[in-house]
């Protein structure tokens, strides 16, 4: 049979596994400590499970997290690569051309100005 305690309040006798003293209620502090520590470990023991399932899940979101913000870097630099180089690049290409043609346009119109005036219309 389950073993009897002596309420230190009321002095009435009760189940041992009982928190409360059921006629004065006072604490009583082995159980209400043993559904404590059995709370405890029940929390113990769910945190285990969800630490047994959360690495993996956390690790894989981690690694999600970094491929996407790696990818996402990669793209933005392809982006600032076509939006700053590439139009730079281009213009200095236009720009080397353009000063060839006018360097040409001049040498042109200096041996002929008709035909360049005519090349222009
Ligand atoms: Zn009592």
């Amino acid at each position: 049979m389950s073993e009897m305690v002596k309420c230190p309040s009321c002095g009435a006798e009760f189940d041992a596994k009982l928190v409360r003293c059921p006629y004065c209620g006072t604490a009583y502090e082995p159980a209400a400590e043993e559904e404590y520590m059995g709370k405890l470990d029940d929390v113990h023991k769910e945190l285990k499970s969800h630490r047994n399932d959360a690495p993996n899940s956390a690790g894989k979101a981690v690694t999600k997290t970094i491929l996407i913000f790696v990818i996402a870097a990669a793209v933005l630099l392809a982006i600032g690569i076509c939006i700053f180089v590439l139009p730079s690049m281009r213009h200095k290409n236009r720009q080397d051309k353009e000063r060839a043609d006018y360097l040409q346009s001049i040498s042109v119109s200096g041996q002929d100005d008709d035909e360049s005036k005519e090349e222009e219309e």
